[in-house]
């Protein structure tokens, strides 16, 4: 992958364009969801795992019957997205990718996604995923392994691919992707599109199926950063059902305008991601540039220093391990999805849980209850919530004095597909520069220039307008 020079446009909203284009009669909106589910039929991405054709259709309709009878239409309304397999929307299957769940039909939508149905966006496809979200590559489903959007021969990113493979190609103008340890920014890296994970509780988490509860995030993945703020404002919002949400402010229009400039930020890096030999040289390079560039620009630049990355990884992996097996001890055969002929109870958990997780979500069930086990659990689940503790006093001084904490979304490339499920300690050290900002709570928008797989900005929590105003600027001299 190369560096991607032609983001210059990215406070033009594509969502508005379709907006102008179905207001001003340029097109129907039934001829609209119609080529955009032709194009998800003939796409060979394995990026979606069902069309919602039927459905679309209707509403599609609708729409068109609004427009006819004079009526206003709002922003969102007629415009097709996709969601993630593991949201639930009424009459849906929600598999999460698994053969667990196959046979599960949603029995209710989940907030983030009813909201967009509110404002009247048409849900078009369910989307290729890591199952459950254990993943970094969109292999660990069984759909079958997405393709990258730029090259077919490598992964598209996980766990949330398949979504940031059909905004890349413009099946989708927009997607909703979940993050708990970088599943949202790492594949709109590896697609060169723009994705954000927010603030933790900016968004409920409710009918999104519970992966590491106290890390997961809703968030949309877009080709303009102006079409994430739109989404991000329509689905945000304090929520009965998820008791973890906070009300926010909506973030302004004037946060894309491109009005700040860059000398009033203060921008944090870690020093520690050069040294890494890990790194690759082309994200290295990108990323020195960038800040060299924004030195010139007058930006005040900061060198600060980070935990190390093994060190945030296996924090992360404990953490998430163990609240998977205690959020997944649910699927027991009986009254989600699967079931299995057992001669007694006890039997048919056993037999149910062994044929239908994956390889790589039973690793994770049992790392999980070992870590939770008598034992065991003072020596590893509560050191790694002590060291999340730390790590978390210590983003907020370093956000006390940086704006922005600039860092790469990866330490490699996308690898190529098939090479990742076989080395699963390898798969998880990929996520070294993702799982702390998790771990952290702190809103995270990967931008898809200034390495070839884009940069995470970074902000305190709740500050996700500074966020697109900086992106917006560094956007002009990149
Ligand atoms: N790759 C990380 C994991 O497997 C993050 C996945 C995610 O954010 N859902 O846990």
């Amino acid at each position: 992958l190369k560096i991607n020079k032609n983001y210059t446009q990215i406070m033009v909203s594509e969502i508005l364009k379709i907006h102008q284009s179905l207001k001003s009669g340029g097109t129907t909106c039934a001829d609209l969801i119609a080529s955009k589910i032709s194009e998800l039929e003939k796409c060979s991405r394995n990026a979606t795992c069902a069309i919602l054709k039927e459905t679309a259709m209707a509403k599609a309709q609708a729409v068109d019957a609004k427009l006819k009878a004079g009526q206003q239409i709002g922003v969102l309304e007629g415009v097709p997205f996709g969601l993630k397999d593991v949201y639930l929307l009424e009459g849906t299957v929600a598999a999460a990718s698994s053969d667990m769940l196959k046979p599960y039909i949603s029995p209710y939508t989940a907030t983030a996604i009813q909201k967009l149905l509110d404002a009247g966006a048409i849900p078009i496809a369910r989307e290729n995923c890591d199952s459950f979200g254990h993943g970094s590559t969109s292999e660990n489903t069984v759909y079958g392994p997405v393709a990258n959007a730029l090259d077919t021969s490598l992964v598209a990113g996980g766990s949330s691919g398949g979504s940031a493979v059909n905004v890349a190609l413009s099946h989708t103008a927009f997607s909703i992707g979940g993050d708990t340890g970088g599943s949202i920014r790492q594949p709109a890296g590896y697609n060169q599109i723009f994705g954000l994970k927010p603030t933790y509780g900016r968004v409920s988490r409710y009918g999104l199926m519970a992966y590491c509860s106290s890390t997961d995030c809703v968030g949309p993945f877009a080709r303009t950063a102006e079409d994430l703020r739109i989404v991000l404002n329509c689905i945000s919002g304090r929520d009965e059902q998820d008791q973890t949400t906070i009300n926010s402010e909506p973030v302004p229009e004037s946060a894309t305008a491109g009005t700040r400039s860059l000398s009033s930020f203060k921008v944090g890096y870690y020093s520690s991601f050069f040294s890494n030999p890990a790194m690759d040289s082309a994200i290295k390079k990108g990323l020195q540039d960038t800040i060299e560039k924004l030195k010139a620009a007058g930006a005040e630049i900061i060198e600060m220093e980070s935990l190390s990355p093994e060190l945030m990884v296996g924090t992360y992996y404990v953490l998430a391990m163990a609240e998977t097996a205690s959020n997944l001890a649910r699927l027991d055969g009986t009254n989600y999805g699967a079931r299995v002929d057992a001669s007694n109870l006890k039997e048919g958990y056993m037999q149910c849980r062994s044929r239908n997780f994956t390889a790589e979500t039973k690793r994770r069930i049992v790392g999980g209850n070992q870590v939770l086990s008598q034992g065991h659990s003072e020596e590893i689940y509560l050191k790694a919530r002590a060291i999340r503790a730390n790590m978390v006093a210590d983003f907020s001084k370093q956000l006390s004095t940086a704006d922005i904490i600039l860092s790469p979304v990866a330490p490699s490339l996308p690898p190529k597909i098939g090479s990742s499920l076989s080395k699963p300690l390898d798969m998880y050290l990929s996520d070294a520069y993702t799982v702390g900002f998790s771990l952290g709570g702190l809103p995270t928008l990967t931008v898809p220039f200034g390495t070839p797989i884009g940069m995470q900005l970074t902000a305190c929590a709740g500050g996700e307008q500074k966020i697109f105003e900086f992106a917006t600027a560094l956007n002009k001299i990149l």
